[in-house]
């Protein structure tokens, strides 16, 4: 391909002279949403909650979730106040590393988006509008939020529960849709939980020793065999049976179901 020249467009061909810029390129076009317009209000309430969630509720509308960045429930009553920022908030990922998605892990940009709710003299809390603006893209898709997805904590308890009573996930998600339709926990959020509420009952056991504890727990009648083999010990062979089945055995001895998988 010697020879062949390269193809150039417009005003890069060679041989053109560039006039420097009078000013430094600016940095690419950033994304700016303003959304300060939606969270000015009047409103003051005891509750300091409510201001929280009206907030949050309007947040949701727009696409995009709010977390409670600072919060001082001091006893200095003067000093009360909550800040609110929004959920990409926080730790810079550099620009030339692309933001991971949605579902997988991090999606912290550095979003200056902040409100500040304060405690007047009266007792009343009133929010204040620090910085309306996002420096990313509203979501299209709210599920793909992972603090909107985030379970509570009465629902955290009732996925163990049945996660300890082996209610595959598939069936916990749709226990917590049918209690709260508004549940917006993704599938992929439930398999996390689950895998490391696993990994928390298992501790530093392996798999083995894990599945001895509780064959051993639970009643099972439970025999293993090992070999020695390069200096450690290895499970050659394991059989484990419901007391119940072992009455059944001894009462039907003719007949025996054997399932291989
Ligand atoms: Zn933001």
């Amino acid at each position: 391909m010697a020879g062949k020249r390269e193809l150039v467009l417009g005003i890069c061909a060679p041989g053109i002279v560039e006039v420097p810029p009078d000013k430094p390129p600016s940095r690419p076009v950033a994304y700016e949403i303003d959304t300060s317009d939606h969270f000015y209000t009047e409103m003051a309430t005891p509750d300091r909650d409510e201001l929280i969630r009206w907030a949050r509720e309007i947040a949701l509308k727009l696409k995009f979730a709010i977390v409670i960045g600072k919060s001082d429930n001091g006893s200095d009553k003067r000093k009360q106040y909550f800040r609110l920022d929004c959920e990409r908030g926080g730790r810079y990922v550099s620009t030339n590393k692309k933001l991971k998605s949605d579902q997988t892990g991090t999606r912290k940009c550095g979003c200056p988006f902040r409100l500040c709710g304060y405690c007047h003299a009266d007792k009343t809390w009133h929010l204040t509008v620090v910085n309306g603006k996002h420096n990313h893209e509203l979501d299209k898709a709210v599920e793909g939020h992972l603090i909107v997805g985030r379970l509570k904590p009465e629902e955290r308890q009732c996925m163990e529960e049945m996660s300890m009573n082996l209610v595959p996930p598939k069936n916990i998600m749709s226990t917590l849709k049918d209690r709260d339709p508004n549940n917006k926990t993704t599938a992929k959020q439930l398999y996390n939980l689950s895998h490391r509420l696993k990994l928390k009952m298992r501790a530093s056991m392996t798999e083995m020793q894990h599945l001895s504890k509780r064959l051993v727990e639970t009643g099972y009648f439970f025999k293993h065999r090992t070999v020695v083999a390069d200096g450690s010990e290895h499970v050659q062979d394991i059989l484990f049976a419901h007391p119940k089945s072992i009455s059944l055995f001894n009462s039907f001895p003719i007949v025996l179901l054997m399932d291989s998988t």
